[in-house]
């Protein structure tokens, strides 16, 4: 298709194409071979159709935000200094840099958010962090009151603005379905309505991201429950692991909203100390809330209200959030020590991580668009 492509771009007929950059065309065509590739796969092992993940590719839809990748570095020039970038076609582009570029330029991806345009660069770095063969310091229980208890006592509230935001979202999202469908008001109320919906998505990802990074820094290995299991059991049981139904609408945060957060946190967490060279151990999150963590004895009736932890047994009292977060960074003390041994044994004696064992354990987030990819080199993109 690579070929057709040159043939069509010196066609009249579609000379059009010839007024975009070549590189950024030929790497559709490569995404768009991988999509079939992946779809034949797919359907090879009779898994087309099923979850909804692996159907043919589709058009682009109207609407969608268009974005373009120059795929290769020697096709752009970055001029850091006075924050400026050339692209094959368009030369000299001014842009505000966000952080500083370090490493080496790998591609750059060009995309459109509303009316403001964002230039997304790859670089690669070497690695040079070990890995660490340490404890974990610091058990985090992820909720919906806190959005976050720390088992240092410390916790971090849910982020107020998105509750504020949430409200206003409403506000102009009710606007819109009032206005006349293809009046020019509806469209001045879908444009105010879509920068909303940016500005709140750029709110959290700034929140989240300094969150994870602060938490990163301070511990390298960090004990977390498994989403998959405590979104499990926490539907089903009800009671114990989400207590008061109205907790979330208090929090002015519907409950999926939430679900997305804490996997955004795991997600972005895990890479972190990856980076540093340290991990992030998932530990069943069964009894967490509902086991003193000073006699072992486990009952519902230890939680008696949403806030406070109270054994029945030996009559310990602690905030119900750092008592489970304790509980969480002793089940992964727990994990980490027979993993430390297993290896020991397996080394005779000595003691080495291998990070794809460790890899295959972590949850997989649905892919983005900048993850670390190899274990020895690794990739960050500064947008
Ligand atoms: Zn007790």
């Amino acid at each position: 298709m690579a070929k057709w492509l040159t043939a069509w771009r010196n066609d009249p007929d579609t000379a059009w194409l010839s007024d975009s950059p070549v590189h950024p065309q030929q790497q559709v065509l490569r995404r768009l071979d991988e999509a079939y590739k992946r779809f034949f796969s797919a359907a090879k092992a009779g898994l087309a159709g099923g979850r909804g993940r692996t159907g043919p590719p589709s058009f682009k839809r109207r609407g969608e935000e268009p974005s373009i990748r120059y795929p290769d570095p020697e096709q752009f020039t970055l001029d850091e200094a006075n924050e400026r970038i050339k692209l094959p076609k368009l030369s000299w582009l001014r842009l505000r840099m966000s952080q500083p570029v370090e490493g080496a330029l790998r591609n750059v991806s060009v995309s459109r958010e509303g009316s403001a345009w964002f230039v997304s660069i790859q670089v690669q770095i070497a690695e040079t962090v070990p890995a660490l063969s340490v404890a974990p310091t610091l058990g985090i229980d992820l909720g919906l009151a806190k959005f976050a208890a720390m088992s240092d006592g410390t916790s971090v509230e849910p982020l107020k603005a998105l509750t504020r935001q949430q409200k206003r979202l409403r506000r102009y999202q009710r606007s819109v379905s009032r206005k006349v469908k293809g009046s020019a008001n509806r469209r001045k109320a879908v444009t105010r309505l879509g920068n909303l919906h940016r500005r709140i998505a750029h709110q959290r990802s700034d929140w989240l991201h300094k969150l994870t990074t602060d938490l990163a820094d301070a511990h390298p290995v960090i004990a977390l429950e498994d989403l998959r299991i405590k979104n499990m059991s926490a539907s089903a049981k009800g009671t114990v692991e989400s207590p008061g139904k109205n907790v979330a609408a208090k929090a002015g945060l519907n409950r999926s909203i939430l679900d997305a957060a804490w996997g955004e946190f795991t997600r972005q967490i895990t890479y972190k100390v990856q980076w540093r060279g340290g991990q992030v151990i998932l530990v069943n999150p069964a009894y967490t809330s509902r086991t003193c963590r000073i006699c072992g004895h486990e009952a519902a009736e230890n939680r008696k209200t949403q806030s406070v932890f109270a054994c029945v047994a030996c009559g310990h009292t602690e905030n119900a959030d750092v008592h489970a977060a304790k509980n969480i960074l002793a089940a992964g003390h727990a994990v980490w020590l027979k993993e430390e041994t297993q290896r020991a044994a397996a080394c005779g004696g000595e003691v080495s991580r291998e990070a794809p064992e460790r890899q295959a354990r972590v949850k997989r987030a649905a892919p983005m668009k900048q993850e670390p990819t190899e274990a020895t080199m690794r990739e960050v993109s500064h947008a």
